[in-house]
């Protein structure tokens, strides 16, 4: 059973950046809203939603609420129950550093106990009062003579003063547009459209893809396929997963003990942000990465020509680096082929790679990703001057500091541009990015002002910025691999932040006045 650790108010978003702002609560005198009008209304009641949510409370805001279109709390730990699903980096820093958990299963926790995580923290943090589900967001529109948000939803119409999308960026499935797929007449999955319902034992499956998803459901369904294929495009570099079951009396020390898990927590995440200069490039990093990935191949694969196709020859951190014991062991298997080309076609129930190879399969289980550089409410997020969110991304437009979009007043966007990691954990940029957009709300409140928007200077300096930041990283130079993390409408670099973690919070985890206009 999951029960978090609530750490009294406020003993700091993480030890190594304690914020001081966040050790006093106020008597906003704000009830909780039962109408469909708020002060401030978040989308998403993942982590982003959760956190945020977590901190307004902490502070002693009531006026807000919490809409998603799922059923319940969890975000991407909800959609994603594909057999295997788990995160890939520990728990103890995967996780709210006001929520700590003494009780995960193993250190790197499973996806249905991160899930049932989230819902004990949103409930620990009262959460549940301010939460509407099954409650998307399909439009939303800025109306500025009366300094709100029109929200149009399944369940009617919202307002709201201040609109923050914690909508996430890993959620909307991409679909592969392969010619004769509509025809399959077998089953097909996305990973994060799993149909639990659906029973792959002594099936012939078709994995396509070769990244953080395929590596945790191919060596899932291995055991209860009749044959399984996996088309790889490109692979992948994988390093060792450390993932020990944590013991009773482990569990019993962190819960009797949180400054145990803030020490774990302290560890990982230096730990990780030590990989950050393979992504810069430098090569001592580089090679270590090389090193112990390729060693990692080498220990677990039998077959010399099986280990060959599965070495990568791009710059690592190019792609994701990932973390499995078992996804190459996979492929010692009898019943398990690696394809070493892309899906190109299906014939009825026969699917055809790019070397011409052909596979009789009952299933095809997509795992390709999510639209991530072109996040679909983007597009319907409109400014009220005939613009939308991905109009302005699609040019290259980035929010100043990740937080907020010159054009669109009174917006903040939490978990969205360049907010990504290749390194280590992205709950540590919500944290960041929500402490901001708290004291931001916070200093509206204190001086009376309404609306607030980034400066014209604020924004084109943060864009220049990060232009300039982003070159010579492993993201943007010919590194022999194409990746998600670039918008190809703009050729910019939008779903990763370009620098360490601890950077991202010095740079965008407080609220600066002086970034924006405000009235
Ligand atoms: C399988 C998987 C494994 C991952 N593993 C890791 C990991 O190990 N480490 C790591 O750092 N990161 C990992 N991530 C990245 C993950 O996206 C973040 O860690 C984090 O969970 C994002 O939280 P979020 O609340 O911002 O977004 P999400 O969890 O994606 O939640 C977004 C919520 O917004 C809702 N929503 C979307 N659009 C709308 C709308 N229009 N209206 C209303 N609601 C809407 C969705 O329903 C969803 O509930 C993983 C992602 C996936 C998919």
């Amino acid at each position: 059973m999951t029960t978090p650790i609530k750490v009294p108010n406020m003993s700091g978003v993480d030890s190594f950046t304690p914020d001081p702002k966040f050790i006093t609560e106020s008597d906003f005198g704000e009830s909780v809203p039962t109408g469909n009008h708020a002060e401030i209304i978040i989308t998403g009641g993942g982590f982003s939603g959760v956190c945020l949510g977590g901190l307004l409370r902490r502070r002693g805001h009531r006026d807000f609420l919490i809409i998603d279109r799922n059923d319940d709390w969890g975000g991407c730990w909800l959609d994603n129950k594909y057999p295997g699903v788990a995160c890939d980096v520990p728990s103890h820093l995967y996780s709210l550093s006001f929520e700590l958990n003494p009780d995960w299963s193993h250190a790197y926790g499973r996806g249905a106990e991160i899930c049932e995580y989230l819902k004990a923290a949103a409930h620990n943090e009262d959460l549940d009062e301010h939460y509407r589900p099954s409650t998307a967001m399909e439009e939303a529109t800025w109306d500025p003579d009366n300094n709100l948000w029109h929200i149009q939803t399944p369940q009617g119409e919202y307002t709201c003063h201040f609109l923050i999308t914690g909508s996430g960026h890993l959620v909307d499935p991409k679909i592969p547009d392969i010619p004769g797929i509509d025809g399959f007449p077998g089953t097909i999955l996305h990973s994060a459209r799993w149909d639990t319902s659906f029973d792959l034992t002594g099936k012939r499956v078709a994995v396509v893809g070769t990244g953080a998803s395929s590596i945790q459901v191919t060596p899932a369904v291995a055991p209860m396929a009749d044959q399984l294929v996996v088309f790889q495009r490109t692979p992948a570099y994988v390093m060792p997963r450390i993932d020990p079951a944590y013991t009773e009396i482990e569990k019993k020390t962190y819960r009797r003990h949180p400054d145990e898990i803030q020490r774990e927590r302290d560890d990982h995440f230096w730990q990780a942000e030590a990989l950050y200069g393979a992504m810069r490039l430098i090569p001592a990093m580089q090679e270590h990465v090389k090193k112990l990935t390729l060693n990692h191949l080498e220990s677990l694969v039998e077959d010399p020509k099986t280990r060959e196709l599965l070495t990568p020859k791009y710059t690592p951190g190019c792609k994701r680096i990932l973390v499995s014991n078992d996804y190459f062991k996979a492929f010692n298997r009898d019943n398990v082929t690696l394809e070493p080309s892309a899906l190109t076609s299906v014939e009825g129930s026969t699917v055809v790679s790019a070397n011409g190879e052909r596979y009789e399969v009952d299933a095809i289980i997509l795992c390709t990703g999510f639209t991530v550089s072109q996040p679909i409410y983007a597009a319907h997020v409109h400014n009220g001057k005939g613009e939308t969110l991905a109009d302005v991304w699609g040019k290259g437009g980035a929010p100043t500091h990740t937080l907020a979009q010159r054009g669109f007043p009174n917006l903040f966007t939490v978990n969205a541009r360049n907010t990504g990691l290749g390194h280590n954990s992205s709950v540590h940029i919500i944290e960041s990015q929500a402490a901001a957009v708290v004291q931001a709300l916070d200093y509206c409140h204190d001086t009376g002002r309404t609306v607030m928007e980034p400066t014209a200077e604020a924004d084109k300096a943060w864009n220049d910025w990060l232009r300039e930041w982003s070159r010579n990283t492993v993201w943007t130079s010919d590194g022999g691999c194409s990746a998600w993390y670039v918008d190809d409408r703009s050729g910019q670099l939008t779903a990763i932040w370009p620098d360490y973690a601890y950077d991202f919070r010095a740079q965008n985890g407080h609220f600066d006045p002086a970034w924006f206009d405000m009235a």
